[in-house]
């Protein structure tokens, strides 16, 4: 068969990821992204072949930014023209209740991801203009956006519903809609392949700077833990994760606090970032080293959450079959690991101590003993090539 690629893109408010992928050996051919769009001093990286080629300009819009992309392909390789791009992967974060899986953009495509700006703030406005631009730069190749939200669309009412007045949750479309879903189904399906199972009960825990855990019983999500927005669930990097509500009302009423500051304090001044300075764990784990209290803390409530959803999620599942590490943090913080699965020493779950400090390598692999109860895998995500697998089944 002749390599055909899929060129995939993720537009954000002031960037645009990049990359070219073949969907058939899961290569990365080139990768790379335009940083500062807007500002006087705009960045193009562009990777390929092992080289590094980077471009300091001042980049208006997406517009400018994309085609300056498409230059660099053509002058530093891989090229398109030789390429047999048969289509256009786009990230999408928020696919509300219209989409359960990847679609083929037309303009009806393009509306209804304008009518979930609301719920996607955000990122859904950068998305459109990464769509519009690529539409129009790219046009003889078809364009699928692919939605972050889609694996959890059909989440059971039990799990979707928040027990907030129902006329008004309705009205406003107020319900759990999950994010990070192209990695959860990526990795729970590739962990069901590895395991030669498809009756598996599992837990995925996508743990980076943004973070999530999420149930699947037979391929299908049954609970995740971002909500509305990303900012529900685990504590993150810079983003609390679960608080009472009425943390909100009372920051409104006795700090005299705006909406909007709350929102940037509870997404932006949180989790790792406002227990303890820091939001790479790189970092945490130097000042947890020195004996830094705070940071000890904040990892200690780092811990607690994840203990909390593993519990809960086996529970709703009756059982649990597989537990996989992924993204950032769970493919290379063998400290977060080994804090978890010490605490999960009660449900049976052994590991193999060698095995769990194996760190930035490529390679999925188990990580649990021969004699655990269940399976514990690292299963290093890979949202490009879901993407681009996705872009592929619609066309
Ligand atoms: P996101 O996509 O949400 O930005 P990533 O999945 O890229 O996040 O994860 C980024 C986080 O992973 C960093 O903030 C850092 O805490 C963590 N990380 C990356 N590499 C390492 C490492 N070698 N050891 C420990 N943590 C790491």
């Amino acid at each position: 068969m002749t390599t055909r690629t899929v060129l995939i893109i993720n537009a954000g408010s002031s960037s645009i990821k990049y990359a070219l992928v073949d969907p058939d050996s899961g290569e990365n051919l080139a990768n790379g992204n335009v940083e500062k769009i807007g500002n006087p001093t705009g960045i193009i990286t562009h990777k390929h072949d092992g080289e590094k080629f980077v471009v300091e300009e001042p980049v208006p819009d997406h517009g400018f930014g994309l085609s300056e992309v498409l230059r660099l392909f053509e002058e530093q390789g891989p090229s398109l023209k030789d390429a047999n791009v048969v289509a256009v992967g786009h990230r999408v974060v928020q696919g509300g209740k219209y989409f359960s899986g990847p679609a083929l953009i037309d303009d009806d495509v393009v509306a209804r991801i304008e009518q979930l700006v609301p719920l996607g703030p955000l990122h859904n406005p950068a998305h459109l203009k990464g769509i519009a631009v690529a539409r129009e730069l790219l046009s003889d190749v078809p364009h699928v956006a692919v939605f972050d939200t889609a694996f959890f669309q059909d989440l059971p009412e039990e799990a979707a519903r928040y027990a907030l007045n129902r006329e008004v949750a309705d009205k406003y479309e107020i319900r759990r809609y999950g994010a990070h879903g192209t990695s959860h189904q990526f990795v729970s399906g590739e962990v069901s392949k590895m395991l030669g199972r498809d009756d598996l009960k599992q837990i995925v825990l996508h743990l980076g700077n943004g973070a999530s855990v999420s149930a699947v019983v037979n391929g299908k999500a049954v609970d995740t833990s971002m909500g509305l927005t990303p900012l529900e669930g685990l504590m993150m990097g810079t983003r609390t994760g679960d608080i009472d509500p009425a943390a909100v009302f009372h920051l409104a009423r006795v700090g005299g606090m705006s909406i909007d500051e709350i929102d940037h304090l509870f997404n932006r001044e949180s989790g790792f970032k406002g227990l303890a300075g820091e939001n790479d764990m790189r970092e945490i784990w130097k000042l947890y080293e020195a004996g830094d209290q705070n940071t000890i803390d904040a990892v200690d409530v780092y811990i607690h959450r994840l203990l909390k959803y593993v519990g809960a999620y086996t529970a709703i599942m009756g059982g649990l079959d597989a537990l996989t590490f992924t993204a950032g943090i769970g493919e290379n913080d063998e400290f977060v690991r080994q804090h978890l699965l010490d605490r999960l020493a009660y449900m049976g779950i052994k590991y193999d101590h060698e095995k769990n400090l194996i760190v930035r390598n490529p390679d999925p692999r188990i990580i649990s003993t021969e004699d655990s109860s269940i399976p514990v895998i690292v299963y290093p995500t890979n949202e490009e090539l879901a993407i681009a697998r996705q872009a592929l089944t619609l066309i």
